[in-house]
């Protein structure tokens, strides 16, 4: 197999899931699409009752769909990350529905305005923080509490621009590095009542996000990566299937790089 060979597509497992996550509920959030939707499906698989929340409500319902269509349990509900009400509202009703969440994945992000520091209008800068970093702690604000009386686990993505920075997308780098902060913070807080907190910081990822970049922002990357290639969703997903399950019970506060190899040193 050539560096650059995928070793699986994420569709079609050459082996049964395991069903390690039987009837955990979860709440997805940005999981109408790219790593969410992948998150939402693989959670499903495993035996999660997932709830996939997006501010696209079509495409939420439409990933729903797809996981009832495999024999998987899932509800979608609209969100949007920047109304801290609105979030509170999905996790009641996460709770009320499943007794959950007992497992969260924040997900939702976007890249906004991409060009060099100095040329970031600062209103691209607020709209980026404001779904990256403060829709992780809208979110967190009230997942933790739903999570206190059963326990629980929080993903939260980051990204690879949390360590290394990325030229123009300085408003992005500097929301993930937030929520490596919030994570950590979140994990030493809440460790005592049986809630784990975690981040993943993925390289680039085919996903629709990466696609609408302008032609030519990934140029030279790949050359970057030991592995040679981008990531495949369900590549991340399996990672945050592990991190959300017992098998990963001693885990918290940690960062999870999957980059291919990018940050290696
Ligand atoms: P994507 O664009 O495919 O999915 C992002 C989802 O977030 C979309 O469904 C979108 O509707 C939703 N969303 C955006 N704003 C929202 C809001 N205000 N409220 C609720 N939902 C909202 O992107 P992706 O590549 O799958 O990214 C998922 C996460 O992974 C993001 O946090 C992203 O920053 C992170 N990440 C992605 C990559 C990559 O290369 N794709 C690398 C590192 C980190």
């Amino acid at each position: 197999m050539s560096a650059s060979a995928r070793p699986f597509d994420g569709a079609a497992p050459s082996v049964p899931r395991s069903d390690r996550l039987r009837d955990r509920p979860a709440l997805v959030i940005g999981g109408a699409s790219g790593i969410g939707a992948a998150c939402a499906a693989r959670l499903a698989e495993e035996g999660a009752v997932v709830v996939v929340a997006d501010l696209d409500e079509d495409g939420a319902a439409g990933v729903a769909e797809r996981i009832a269509a495999a024999g998987g349990s899932a509800l979608p509900r609209r969100v949007d990350v920047t109304d801290p009400d609105g979030v509170a509202r999905v996790v009641a009703e996460a709770a009320g529905l499943r007794g959950g969440p007992r497992i969260a994945v924040n997900c939702a992000g976007v890249n906004g305005p991409l060009s060099p520091l100095a040329d970031l209008p600062p209103e691209g800068f607020d709209t980026v923080l404001k779904v990256n970093l403060y829709g992780v702690f809208h979110a967190m604000r009230s997942q933790l509490p739903a999570m206190a009386g059963t326990g629980g686990v929080i993903v939260n993505l980051a990204s690879v621009a949390a360590h290394s920075g990325f030229r123009h997308h300085g408003a992005y780098a500097a929301a993930k590095q937030g929520v490596l902060a919030l994570t950590r913070t979140a994990a030493r807080e809440y460790a005592a009542q049986g809630i784990r907190v975690l981040s993943v910081s993925p390289g680039v990822v085919d996903t629709p996000m990466v696609a609408a970049l302008p032609p030519g922002a990934t140029d030279g990357l790949l050359a970057t990566v030991p592995l040679g290639r981008t990531a495949e969703p369900a590549e991340v997903a399996a990672l945050v299937a592990f991190l959300v399950s017992d098998d990963a019970s001693y885990l918290t506060g940690s960062d999870h790089v999957i980059d291919g190899g990018y940050l290696a040193k």
